[in-house]
């Protein structure tokens, strides 16, 4: 994938293509934002870019070098993450790097290190990795993605090239979506909503099915379905998604402002049933009952209770979709 798919990270991509025109790299980089903004797309697409023997744009995807790369088979590029999101990346995972990094490189280009969740290391492979930063070997890059700096040994941090990656503003992103990825506007919309701006995330709620599951969860809080299955912190914010929804509409009557873009029209229909007063005080208490969620309460329990909250509201009987 060349840099130019990369959407909605110009400023990252203008530095990295300007590094890969003048052929003048640093030797760490780090990848600084929130998770499913790219940031690992861009380390991987730089490693290809810099190793890539096309004579054309790189990195051109089909060149042995690419190829391998992205078959995880590239001798000189090495991806480390951690095996999942409790784990760290330990002394042992680190050593394996700064012991490949202190070699040649096997084939012509640069030797290229992507560690994803470097503000994971356990202090032991940070202090380890911080003294090779420090005299970093001969052509050989780091590029450490992290989600905050703050989470880093500021020693790292200040050997390194900071790169920001962003969310983007929710427009652009539904942008993006619907015209790169031809995604429906309505469902761009709501996949930018929920994912925060951030693209790459919604693209994976996209194949998670995310839409299909916030309306199964809005479903079985408003009692017109089975109970839900889904994870009850997540269905608990798009209910609140929902009554912002009909806050925000009552208010404005601007439906290009309605989040669930799916369930306009049984909004229009609800939003003259209820006062804005009483709206308000529904929000009120299904945050109050989602913070009990964090102190140890039975998330069955809660959802429990916002479902016989919102029946109390009767009639809670939605219009047609659409
Ligand atoms: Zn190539």
């Amino acid at each position: 994938m060349p840099f130019r798919n990369i959407h909605g990270q110009d400023k990252a991509v203008e530095l990295l293509s300007r590094n890969l025109k003048e052929k003048s790299f640093y030797s760490t980089y780090l990848f600084l934002g929130p998770d499913g903004v790219g940031k690992k797309l861009a380390a991987i697409t730089f490693a290809k870019a810099i190793n890539c023997v096309s004579s054309g744009e790189k990195p051109c995807t089909v060149c042995p070098s690419c190829r391998k790369i992205d078959s995880g088979n590239h001798p000189d590029v090495v991806l480390t993450e951690p095996k999942n999101r409790s784990n760290t990346i330990g002394i042992s995972e680190i050593r394996k790097i700064l012991q490949k990094a202190g070699l040649k490189a096997y084939e012509a280009g640069k030797k290229v290190f992507i560690i994803d969740g470097a503000h994971i290391m356990t202090p032991e492979a940070a202090n380890a990795f911080l003294k090779t930063l420090e005299e970093p070997p001969r052509d050989t890059i780091f590029i450490l993605i992290a989600t905050s700096k703050e989470l880093l040994l500021s020693t790292v941090v200040s050997r390194a090239v900071i790169i920001r990656f962003r969310s983007a503003p929710l427009a652009a992103c539904e942008k993006v979506l619907s015209e790169k990825f031809n995604i429906d506007r309505k469902e761009a919309r709501m996949l930018s909503v929920f994912s925060s701006g951030r693209i790459g995330r919604a693209l994976e709620m996209r194949e998670k099915d995310l839409i299909r599951k916030k309306n199964a969860a809005l479903d079985a809080l408003f009692g017109k379905n089975k109970p839900y299955s889904g994870s009850p912190k997540e269905d608990i914010e798009f209910l609140l998604s929902y009554l912002r929804d009909l806050f925000v509409y009552k208010a404005t009557g601007r439906k290009d402002l309605i989040f669930n873009a799916d369930r306009t029209g049984e909004i229009a229909v609800l939003k003259d049933r209820y006062s804005f007063d009483r709206i308000d005080e529904l929000i009120q208490k299904v945050v109050t009952l989602e913070s009990y969620m964090d102190h140890n309460v039975n998330p069955k329990i809660v959802f429990d209770v916002i479902k016989n909250s919102l029946a109390e509201l009767t009639p809670f009987n939605p219009g047609p979709k659409g």
